[in-house]
């Protein structure tokens, strides 16, 4: 779960890291009354939870409370990547030297949270990783241990920081490691932390990802999730107890189990296709938890084709074919179906499926191969 840039640095400043005088305005006359209270120049951002705002035109920049009011209008009125902007998050304006890139990762390899960091912040930092790796800093934290000093000062020597800023660097470091802790966050991230004319430093974005299976530890965490920001059929999906993940492809995926359906996308995209979901029904998949998730996959209009790969291990496979007969006279697809169903009564599954028109495989490769062929708009033989 994302939590906005306004809810982060709420939660940077109870962890004492410098963050702008500010608050959240849903209306351009609350922006300007904001304004006014910061003293004039201030900065608009709108609150949505997706990267790149700026270049977007997400974030202005105000010389008075009357522009602050007008660029509020505008930034309102505004969709960024498709999302709707609903609130401005009002700042005080910066006087910004230096935009360096701090954030806390978890690093998979070593099991560890990896802190990284760059001279070169407020832009994005993966373009940063591909074109110049050398202008990274990492440091991995025993969690034992915790984040130590030197470590901090490593990256702070590491990014060629001049020497008095390392105190401070120093101790935001640490307590973004708290926050990164505290919270059971997967990301911590502040871009750009700044350099202020002054000498000192200030976190003036912030992005916080929480570790959703970690939530229950924190129902004050939970209750910040922005209905209004999720994509309608991520909710629909956590109303089923369905993982559901929107891609941008067109191949639909509906499959049991998280490994499989990671091995169902890379398969897919092996050959050529592109995957519209990661989509885990769960065990057992009952018939309405299929057809909320058919429901669901078919809500994107970019799905041509839809993928069932279904291992029917305690679950018999005819049993599951019936479920997904349910759910197809429910939802009538428009779009070709492709089912690969194996495990127990597999044949009686398939047979049933196949009666229902659906082409069905025996192999992932072979229902893969259909499925792409399909979104390709090649026309694909019955089998089974
Ligand atoms: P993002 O584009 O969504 O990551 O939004 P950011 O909050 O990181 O802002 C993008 C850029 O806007 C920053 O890197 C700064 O260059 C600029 N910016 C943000 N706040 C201020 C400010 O208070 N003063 C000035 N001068 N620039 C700002
Ligand atoms: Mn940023």
């Amino acid at each position: 779960m994302k939590l906005h840039e306004y809810r982060s640095k709420q939660i940077f400043a109870r962890y004492e890291i410098p963050v702008p005088r500010g608050r959240v305005a849903m209306t351009a006359t609350e922006a300007r009354a904001i304004a006014e209270e910061l003293g004039g120049r201030a900065v608009i951002k709108a609150q949505v939870l997706v990267g790149g705002r700026g270049k977007a035109g997400g974030i202005r920049l105000a010389q008075s409370p009357e522009e602050a009011e007008e660029l509020a209008t505008q930034v309102l009125g505004m969709h960024i990547k498709g999302l709707p902007v609903r609130k401005v998050l009002v700042d005080q304006a910066a006087d910004i030297q230096t935009e360096i890139y701090l954030g806390i990762t978890n690093d998979r390899a070593t099991g560890s949270p990896v802190l990284i960091a760059s001279a070169e912040g407020g832009i994005d930092i993966e373009e940063v990783a591909r074109v110049r790796p050398e202008k990274i800093a990492r440091a991995w934290v025993d969690p034992l241990l915790g984040l130590r000093n030197y470590q901090a000062r490593n990256l702070a020597a590491g990014m060629e920081l001049p020497r008095a800023h390392w105190g401070q660097f120093t101790d935001i470091a640490r307590a973004l490691y708290r926050v990164y802790k505290q919270t059971d966050a997967s990301l911590a991230e502040i871009n750009p932390l700044v350099i202020l004319g002054g000498g000192s430093m200030l976190a003036l974005d912030g992005k916080i990802v929480l570790d959703d299976n970690a939530l229950f530890r924190h129902p004050d965490l939970a209750e910040l999730r922005d209905l209004d920001e999720e994509a309608a059929s991520e909710r629909e999906a956590r109303k089923y107890g369905l993982s559901y993940v929107k891609l941008d492809g067109d191949v639909g995926c509906m499959v049991n189990g998280a490994g499989l359906a990671m091995a169902t996308m890379d398969v897919i995209q092996h050959l050529g296709g592109r995957p519209a979901n990661f989509l885990d029904v769960g065990g057992g998949a009952p018939a309405e938890k299929v057809a909320a998730a058919l429901e669901i996959i078919l809500s994107d209009r970019n799905v041509r084709v839809v993928l069932l790969n279904i291992f029917g291990g305690i679950t018999r496979c005819d049993e599951v074919a019936r479920g997904i007969l349910m759910a197809i006279e429910e939802v009538k697809p428009q779009v070709p179906m492709v089912a690969r169903l194996v495990g127990t009564n597999e044949e009686e599954g398939r047979r049933l499926l196949a009666e229902a028109k659906m082409i069905t495989a025996t192999s992932l490769l072979e229902g893969a191969e259909r499925a792409v062929a399909a979104a390709k708009g090649e026309a694909i033989e019955h089998s089974g």
